[in-house]
């Protein structure tokens, strides 16, 4: 795909390397700083703070502590008489003298930078040493014609260790100069109105800041490329759900006979939330167009039973349907329930995994191409050459965000006209849905079914965690399940298995053989079989990191132990707690916290007791943690925000998204001189995918 991006933006997805006086050693920091090895990786690394430089008083009106830019003149070097010492140069103007300080200095280099008998400028922290007054290791040194340069406001970024502001500095002004001139993407009135500056200035203004209301992402520069990324974001997926939309599609209805069937099987009765979101599917389903609903519920609203109900309109209307899951277990898990409703009803349901192989796994998708199967379950499996089904009509695909983007795109280029129903048990906030979905179709589940039992959530201190072990003892006497969620250390899925693993070996010492524990660095087909081993009962105390937030149904699990919950997003732990309390009896989450405690996440926990509406929590969790903290993770499975900021920007995304359906509209293959600009921002916030879509068909 990379070859394809216009030659223009070349320079600005060249390695970090390319600037001057950046090696391999500083450009791996550089990486680590800015989160990738290109250059636009540097130019989305926006400042977080000034440094003003401009006082400039004489020497003797210099107090220690302060931040000066002073000229002066060289007076003397006198270098350190051993190691330790440090090498000094003494320097004078007319109202006084003082010392700039050296340690581990290089003689040749001051020599040069500092000539005795010349004048400099010098800009650095000064502070008193006995009597005197010094500056150690002055942050710049220039000559006179440097001045305006020196005595300026500086921007400070964020850095990693061993990174110096300076270095980050100079590779940006050298980026910040290679800017390419790019030809306007964004509406002529829309620029006008917000008063934006080009693209290229934008993007040196926000690097520019001369004062600290212009780090604030308020100002017309940061909220220019904020709109260019969030632009750039619908576009793309107006252009993804566009070729599956205007695909035709066709019209499928069912007379309901199988439905009726399973409804009066049930041993409970649909939630009014539950039968609103299946009348809009069916009836989008009977459109003839192609569906692209998203049927958005919380943990334990009962979405399998609207799935089911579903892909049944589309068997009774002789035709097809499957549902794929993350994981093989999960897939099992939906095989055991569905067949069970649905086999008694004379629907043939048939399970598809990466694990079958051979004269069973022939026979299977024999039966599926001849139109003997009318349910087909499965993981991503389901979706790989060779599986032909006879008339696919609706796609069900369950836990979405643990589906990439590209997951999805394979199925909306699924050959026939398919419905495809997304599940997803996210609760995401009403304002971000639109940034996740684009604009999707979306069903919610926004009411539990009737009896749930209030999980018992409480906060305890680590520093109780034996109390918590004792806890966990008792209700593993009593034959129940627990879970032990281990904490994200970092991004890294190395940090967080050894912190699982330490945990699990000191659980282990005590409760021994029926302690296992699941975590990302394991394959997926060895946690697997460890959750296997939990459902089965084999291992009674889980150990994992997160990999548990995807919905296994366990319901003898009882107890749900968070350790560091304050690490943790409130929406992740309520999805976290969600995994108890499935069957009859009476459930606990303890939410461990590493005290001390702060106002803050003391209040952030809180909610979690207060509540266990998904919805509500996501809307706190987003008030107060900002949503480039909560779409920011890559555990969120969110799209990663390089500039945009939700919750500064939330004004304008409902403008990108008008703006991106009116231009599709009027240039859906982006052909005209605006469609081709809109081309190099797709690419320049790596939406490209899109693009690729659009040539294919
Ligand atoms: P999720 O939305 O997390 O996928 P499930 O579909 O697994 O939820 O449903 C959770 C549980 O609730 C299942 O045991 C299911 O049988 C039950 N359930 C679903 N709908 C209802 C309802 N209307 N009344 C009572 N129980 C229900
Ligand atoms: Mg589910």
């Amino acid at each position: 795909m990379g070859a394809m991006r216009p030659e223009i933006l070349h320079p600005l997805f060249a390695a970090h390397t390319s600037l001057p006086g950046i090696g391999p050693r500083f450009a791996k920091l550089l990486e680590a700083a800015t989160g990738g090895p290109r250059i636009v990786d540097l130019l989305w690394h926006l400042p977080t703070g000034i440094i003003d430089r401009r006082a400039a008083p004489p020497i003797a009106a210099i107090e220690p502590g302060m931040l000066v830019t002073v000229t002066v003149r060289v007076e003397a070097h006198v270098p350190g008489r051993n190691r330790r010492q440090p090498y000094k140069v003494t320097v004078s103007d007319e109202s006084g003298r003082m010392s700039l300080v050296f340690f581990h200095a290089r003689p040749d280099y001051l020599e040069r930078a500092l000539p005795v008998g010349e004048l400099r400028v010098v800009s650095g922290k000064a502070e008193r040493f006995g009597a005197g007054l010094q500056m150690t290791h002055p942050d710049h040194i220039g000559s006179l014609e440097e001045i305006e340069r020196l005595r300026a406001i500086e921007p400070t970024y964020p850095l990693t260790a061993g990174l110096s502001q300076t270095v980050v500095s100079k590779a940006l002004s050298t980026a910040l100069d290679r800017l390419p001139v790019l030809t306007e993407w964004h509406d002529r009135a829309l620029m006008a109105r917000e008063s934006w500056l080009p693209w290229q200035d934008a993007v040196r203004s926000v690097h520019r800041p001369t004062s600290e209301a212009d780090l604030l992402p308020t100002t017309a520069a940061r909220r220019r490329i904020g709109y260019d990324e969030l632009l750039a974001n619908q576009l793309a997926l107006l252009i993804v759900r566009g070729r599956s939309r205007g695909r035709s599609g066709r019209s499928i209805k069912g007379d309901g006979t199988l439905r009726r069937k399973i409804e009066a099987a049930l041993p409970y009765t649909l939630t009014g939330a539950q039968r609103r979101s299946l009348a809009e599917i069916v009836a989008d389903m009977e459109q003839p167009t192609r569906m692209l609903r998203l049927l958005q519920g919380d943990v334990g609203s009962g979405k399998t039973i609207v799935a089911l109900l579903a892909m049944l309109s589309a068997v009774e209307a002789g035709a097809q349907a499957a549902l794929m899951a993350p994981t093989e277990i999960l897939a099992r898990q939906h095989m055991v329930t569905i067949s069970k409703l649905a086999v008694p009803a004379g629907v043939r349901v048939e399970l598809l995994t990466g694990r079958d192989k051979g004269r069973a796994r022939e026979n299977l998708l024999e039966r599926l191409k001849n139109g003997e199967v009318d349910v087909l379950i499965g993981t991503h499996a389901l979706f790989q050459e060779g599986v032909e089904f006879k008339d696919l009509a609706l796609a069900v695909v369950d836990e979405q965000h643990r589906f990439g983007v590209h997951q999805r795109l394979a199925l909306t280029e699924q050959k026939a006209a398919v419905d495809v129903l997304v599940m997803s048990a996210t609760p995401i906030p009403r304002t971000l849905t639109l940034t996740v979905y684009g604009d999707m179709d979306v069903s919610r589940l926004d009411e539990k079914p009737p009896g749930r039992r209030v999980i018992d959530t409480r906060t305890v201190s680590l520093a109780r965690v034996d109390e918590v072990i004792a806890a966990v003892g008792r209700k593993l006497q009593q034959g129940e399940r627990v879970y032990w969620v281990c904490p994200l250390v970092s991004e890294s899925e190395v940090l967080d298995a050894a912190a699982a693993e330490e945990r699990f070996h000191h659980l282990q010492e005590r409760f021994g053989h029926r302690v296992g524990l699941a975590h990302g660095k394991l394959k997926a087909a060895e946690r697997d079989v460890v959750m296997e081993r939990f459902k089965s009962g084999e291992v009674s105390l889980l150990v994992a990191t997160t990999v548990i937030e995807v919905g296994v149904d366990v319901p003898e699990a009882t107890l749900m132990v968070i350790e560091h919950a304050e690490r943790f997003g409130l929406a992740q732990l309520h999805q976290l707690r969600g995994r108890v309390g499935r069957g009859g009896t009476e459930s606990a989450c303890l939410l461990l916290y590493a005290p001390p405690l702060g106002e803050a996440a003391k209040a952030r926990l809180s909610i979690l007791r207060e509540t266990d509406d998904g919805f509500r929590i996501a809307e706190e969790d987003l008030r107060l943690r900002g949503a480039g903290e909560i779409l920011g993770t890559k555990q969120s499975g969110m799209p990663q925000f390089r500039v945009a900021d939700l919750a500064a920007h939330a004004d304008l995304l409902p403008v990108a998204r008008d703006d991106a359906q009116a231009f599709l509209a009027q240039d859906p293959e982006l052909k005209s001189e605006r469609g081709n600009a809109l081309r190099t921002l797709l690419y320049l916030f790596e939406r490209d995918a899109a693009i690729t879509l659009m040539r294919s068909g």
